[in-house]
């Protein structure tokens, strides 16, 4: 008994001095109680002597210049030549946005107070009034089949709306003219208008994104702001913003495009300017554009600036009316129909003050532009995402519930359980991440991880909510035709992959391997020093960073086993957490893991971090988990805690922690050493992967979904149905009559099984059920609508060859990319 209150005792005390980041001579003079008391127990055998030994080292590893000689100098010169670079492009991105609930989650211990004070879903009465007001009208008016397939093109009327009423300066302060919105009413405008036509919203969304307003209104000069900044609002300028070229895609900041200061005539005056020449490629609202917002590498041989030869990345401003412009051709993205092109320009003379922020901000174009895109890049695909999921999952519950076959709704059936299950879940947690994110943007973050990690996450779920959802709907959702309502998503879906950095990259590089150097605590500050070109000043750094990550590894490690082990049953949990207490334990007990496992991945994969990207990915798909979960838990809390809600809120719960098991698996079965697999994997996972939600547990949760009632509403808020019998109307009216009409419908199928009834198109079989009295008057008059509506729901579209037929283009100056390239180089 002594004994085992002996070892309780000591561990406890292993424990707290862990979990405190006790110093080197804590620790020793606790290994040397230990020690005394071991000898007084066991005289002087082998094992005292290793406590004395340990207690002695850990001493002298307290003592200054013992530490610095054998530990500290040991650890900077091995580090110095492993630990990744940092190059000035990503310096400067990683400098430019906000750590915020990020950091918490590097951190291992999360504090949950930070998180549930972003505030929930709040709209000032004018954005409700714009939401509920001209939007709605927008989407009524928006036919997304006529853009996409008669027009090609948004046509004139939509345009007009969208400027009129202010729809183009969202994000531009009401001091310049514009709306000037929160970003949470920005998220759920572009959703609601991106649920009715994935087209629509692009003219609305991108300048409203990245691009001239938003840099006019943050870094522009007095004289910019007050004449761009009314214009755009009002819709007198189309901006377009021009990054991308055919040899700078996903490495933009090493763009070709080049401007050299010099002078030159402008307005029949010489003046201070820049010669430029460009070829960019992908520029959405080009074709349309009015005002050209431009990034090249200026040049300045002669020094006018004073900022040497080579000025760096820098952003200017060019009607697209200037001489030298060239602009207008399309490209034909993946079938939709917003305007997206090149433009051109060589030896374009334009003056100096059309600099964004003037002269001053020559060379800080890359900072700029990642600043606006840490905010942006929470909001635009975030928003549209969601409202496809949340759009998917509306209309594919309808659909699976009206569409019967072998006698079911088709939703009745496990098979089709499956994917709805998926698209219940993803509109449940996607409009969960949305929402939090964008409080998190209102309240002024400017989240550079947390965008990165919800761009892909979100634009990921999409693609396999708008996939699943065309599963459900077999030859109705392939069928094109203006009674389609998947196909105007579906062509968008490799759009948003592909955008505002390529889901591949921005998984694989962006969301851990600079996650990690933004969001850690300690990495950051360790390989600044390292890199410090004074070594001394580097050292000491080093010192004070590396002392503390050691006991942060060390308390993460502790913490992770003793969470692991106890199943997460004490680990810290908010106040007042209600029924879902075990839910942020869960979440705190994973937190203590990533944490260790991505401190190992980074000091296991040093500089290989950017080139060992199997692992890297899915360090980031665990910590994509985490936020998940994270903001599923605020969302409940946020909605008031509904009781309905809760099932999804578990269903959602076990399978982030699942996949999120499932992904530090991957990361630590592939660690390159592999005694660091064999000594974290019991750490981390001692009892191996936690299992998803039970099939039970999704049947429970889409037969919810497959009913119209609050917890459908709640699950597909925000998103745009049509009124009354037509479009997407059509479907809400139909499933509530389906529902009506269940017992009258059982009834009918019974007597056409027993031979009762005959089910042909040449007979009327609800008459004859009537008449031989299987149905009442009143359902057999329900049931003949429900008939009609049914059929109008399932009905295709089509057409007479002729209407399909497209001009032939017979235009000779088509551009043949091949050639064109060839006579480029
Ligand atoms: C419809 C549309 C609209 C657009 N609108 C604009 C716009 O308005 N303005 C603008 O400037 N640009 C715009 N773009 C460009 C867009 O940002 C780029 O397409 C994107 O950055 C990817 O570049 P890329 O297409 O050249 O692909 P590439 O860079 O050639 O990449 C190809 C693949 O390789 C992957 N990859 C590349 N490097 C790495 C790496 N280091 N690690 C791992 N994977 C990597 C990518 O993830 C991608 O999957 C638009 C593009 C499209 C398609």
């Amino acid at each position: 008994m002594a004994n085992l209150i002996f070892v309780l005792l000591a561990l406890t005390a292993f424990f707290v001095l862990a979990m405190s980041r006790a110093s080197f001579r804590a620790w020793a003079i606790a290994v040397a109680i230990f020690t005394v008391s071991l000898q007084i127990g066991l005289g002087f055998p082998l094992w005292t002597f290793l406590g004395w030994l340990a207690a002695g080292l850990l001493f002298a590893a307290s003592i200054p210049d013992v530490k610095r000689k054998y530990i500290t100098l040991p650890a900077y010169s091995a580090l110095k030549g492993v630990m990744p670079a940092i190059s000035e492009t990503e310096r400067e991105a990683l400098e430019a946005g906000t750590a915020g609930w990020d950091a918490e989650l590097f951190s291992g211990t999360p504090d949950f107070a930070k998180l549930r004070c972003v505030p929930p879903i709040t709209l000032t009465d004018e954005e409700r009034a714009f939401l509920d007001g001209p939007t709605v009208e927008l989407c009524k008016r928006l036919s997304d089949w006529r853009i996409r397939h008669e027009l090609h093109d948004v046509p004139d009327d939509i345009w007009r709306f969208v400027c009129d009423h202010g729809f183009l300066g969202m994000l531009i302060s009401k001091e310049h003219g514009g709306l000037g919105f929160s970003a949470q009413a920005q998220s759920l405008i572009l959703g609601k208008i991106s649920s009715k036509s994935p087209d629509g919203v692009t003219i609305v969304m991108v300048p409203n994104s990245l691009g001239p307003g938003e840099l006019i209104e943050k870094y522009g000069t007095e004289t910019q702001k007050a004449h761009y900044l009314p214009r755009l609002a009002h819709g007198e300028e189309i901006p377009c913003f021009a990054l991308t070229g055919p040899f700078s895609g996903s490495d933009a900041a090493s763009m070709r495009d080049v401007g050299v200061v010099t002078k030159g005539m402008h307005d029949g005056k010489e003046t201070l300017g820049i010669k430029l020449t460009w070829d960019k490629r992908y520029i959405t609202l080009a074709p349309k554009a009015t005002l050209l917002g431009l990034a090249f590498r200026l040049f300045d041989p002669d020094n006018h600036l004073g900022k040497g030869e080579d000025v760096g990345i820098t952003l200017a401003l060019i009607p697209t009316d200037h001489e030298g412009v060239e602009i207008g051709r399309r490209h034909l993205p993946a079938g939709a129909a917003f305007p997206n092109g090149p433009t051109k320009g060589r030896d374009v003379f334009v003056p100096i003050d059309w600099i964004i922020g003037g002269p001053e901000r020559s060379g800080q174009g890359w900072r700029m532009l990642m600043s606006c895109l840490a905010a942006g890049r929470s909001i635009s695909l975030p928003a549209t995402s969601a409202a496809a999921a949340k759009a998917m999952a509306l209309r594919s519950t309808a659909y699976a519930r009206i569409r019967k076959q072998f006698g079911l709704p088709i939703g009745f059936m496990e098979g089709v359980e499956e994917p709805l299950a998926r698209l219940v879940e993803n509109a449940y947690g996607l409009e969960a991440a949305r929402a939090v994110t964008a409080s998190m943007v209102s309240a002024g973050e400017k989240p550079a991880v947390i965008s990165a990690l919800l761009k892909y996450l979100s634009t990921e779920r999409m693609r396999q909510s708008v996939n699943d959802a065309l599963d459900i709907h077999g030859g109705r959702g392939i069928c094109d035709g203006p009674s389609n309502y998947i196909q105007g998503a579906y062509q968008m879906v490799p759009v948003g992959i592909t955008v505002e950095g390529a889901n591949i990259l921005t998984r694989t590089l962006i969301a851990f391997a600079q996650g990690a150097l933004r969001s850690h605590p300690y990495l950051f500050a360790e390989i600044e020093a390292l890199q410090d070109t004074d070594r001394d000043r580097g050292i000491e750094t080093f010192e004070k960073t590396f002392d503390n990550h050691r006991a942060f590894l060390f308390s993460n490690a502790t913490g992770a086993l003793f969470h692991n082990l106890t199943f997460g049953s004490v680990a810290s949990a908010p106040q007042n957490a209600g029924d879902t207490t075990r839910w942020w334990r869960q979440l705190s007990r994973a937190a203590r893991s990533f944490a260790l496992v991505a401190d190992l991945t980074v000091v296991l994969l040093g500089g290989g971090l950017k080139v060992k990207q199997k692992i890297t990915g899915r360090t980031a798909d665990a910590l994509a988990e985490l936020y998940l979960l994270s903001t599923i838990l605020k969302r409940y809390e946020d909605d008031g805690r509904p009781a309905g809600d809760r099932l999804i809120v578990d269903y959602c719960a076990r399978n982030c922690l699942a996949r999120f098991d499932t992904a530090l698996r991957g990361v630590i079965d592939n660690f390159p050493v592999r005694w660091a697999a064999w000594l974290i994997g019991p750490l981390v996972l001692p009892f191996g992967v936690r299992r998803p939600a039970r099939d039970k547990a999704g049947k429970d949760i889409v037969r919810l979904a497959l009913q119209p009632g609050a917890f459908r509403d709640r699950l597909t808020r925000e998103i745009f149905t049509s009124e009354g019998e037509e479009g997407t109307g059509l479907l809400e009216q139909t499933l509530v009559k389906v529902v009506a009409c269940e017992e009258a419908e059982k009834k009918l199928e019974r007597a056409i099984r027993k031979g009762e009834v005959k089910r042909f198109y040449n007979n009327d079989w609800i008459k004859e059920a009537e008449a031989k009295g299987v149905l009442s008057a009143e359902e057999a008059r329900d049931l003949a609508e429900l008939r009609d509506l049914v059929a109008r729901v399932i009905a295709v579209d089509d057409f007479a060859a002729s209407e399909l037929a497209r001009e032939k283009t017979t235009d000779k100056t088509a551009s043949d990319p091949h050639q064109q390239h060839i006579a480029a180089e």
